[in-house]
C-alpha cells in the first residue's frame, strides 16, 4: 500500500502535558504517516519550548502567537518578544491568535487590539497565521475586513463555525482546518462546512493534546490521530483517505513551507 504523508497543521507539542513523552508522541505520529507538524505557542511562557522544538526536531514548524485566552496576562514587551522570536526562527508562522467571545468579556478590547496587533506584525514581517475563533466569527469578519485580510496566507483552526462563513473566509486568504471535532457522529455543522470547503482550502489537525477524537480513550490526543481526522473528513468530502492525506499535504505545505 502507498504510504500516506499527512501534515498535522496545528497542535502544541510544547504543552506541559506532554512533559519527558514527546519523543514518543512524535514517535507515534511518524508511524501514522505524520511528516510535519505546525506547532503553536500561546503566550509568552511557551514560545521558547516551541522553539526549542523546532530545533531539535525538523518535522516541527513552529508558530508563535498570543492566544486570547492569555491575553490578561501579557507584558508590557510581549509584542516586540514576539516579532523577536518570529525574526530568529525565519520558517515560523504566527499563531495561534484571534478571538473567543466564550471568554470573560472585559478580555474582548484586548483581545481585539492584541489580535490587530498581530496581524500586522505577521504582514509586515510575511507570516502566515494560525487563527482561533469561538463565538466570535461576525467580529472576526470584521476585523479582517478591516484589515483586507491575510495576504500571507494562513488557517482558521478546528473550523466550528457557520457554512456559511466558509466563502468569506476563502475570500480573506484563510484555509480551513478540521479537527477531531469532525469525527463525533453530531457534528453535523463542521460537516456540513467541511463538505463546501475548496479542495485546495482543506486542511487536517489534532490539537494535540486537546479535541481527542470521537472513542479515543487515552487521556492526550497526539499527532497519531490525525488518521481518524483524516478518516472523518474522506467520509464527508467523498474522496479516499489517501487523496485527503495528498491534498491536505500540498495545501499545507503551500502554507507552512513556503515561509521565507
Ligand atoms: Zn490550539
Amino acid at each position: 500500500m502507498q504510504e500516506l504523508s499527512f501534515f498535522d497543521s496545528h497542535c502544541h507539542l510544547q504543552d506541559k502535558r506532554y512533559k519527558g513523552a514527546v519523543d514518543g508522541v512524535l514517535e507515534r505520529g511518524r508511524n501514522a504517516g505524520v511528516r510535519a507538524l505546525s506547532c503553536c505557542g500561546t503566550n509568552e511562557n511557551d514560545w521558547q519550548a516551541v522553539a526549542e522544538l523546532a530545533k531539535t526536531c525538523t518535522s516541527v514548524v513552529p508558530s508563535f502567537g498570543l492566544h486570547p485566552w492569555f491575553v490578561a496576562d501579557r507584558s508590557g514587551q510581549w509584542l516586540d518578544i514576539l516579532e523577536k522570536f518570529l525574526v530568529e526562527n525565519p520558517m515560523s508562522c504566527c499563531g495561534e491568535i484571534g478571538m473567543d467571545h466564550a471568554c470573560d468579556p472585559s478580555t474582548f478590547g484586548a483581545q481585539e487590539s492584541v489580535f490587530m496587533d498581530q496581524l500586522s506584525l505577521a504582514a509586515r514581517l510575511g507570516r502566515p497565521v494560525t487563527l482561533h475563533c469561538r463565538k466570535a466569527f461576525g467580529r472576526l469578519l470584521e476585523l479582517l475586513d478591516r484589515k483586507g485580510g491575510v495576504g500571507q496566507g494562513g488557517l482558521v483552526h478546528s473550523y466550528s463555525g457557520p457554512p456559511d462563513l466558509v466563502g468569506q473566509l476563502e475570500q480573506f486568504g484563510l484555509s480551513i482546518s478540521f479537527s477531531g471535532s469532525l469525527t463525533f457522529p453530531n457534528s453535523k455543522r463542521a460537516q456540513a462546512s467541511a463538505a463546501i470547503v475548496s479542495q485546495d482550502r482543506l486542511l487536517v489537525e489534532t490539537d494535540s493534546p486537546d479535541i481527542r477524537p470521537y472513542l479515543c480513550a487515552a487521556e492526550l490526543n497526539e499527532p497519531s490521530n490525525i488518521l481518524a481526522v483524516a478518516g472523518a473528513l474522506s467520509r464527508t468530502v467523498g474522496v479516499s483517505v489517501a487523496d485527503v492525506a495528498a491534498l491536505t499535504w500540498e495545501n499545507s505545505s503551500r502554507i507552512f513551507l513556503k515561509v521565507r
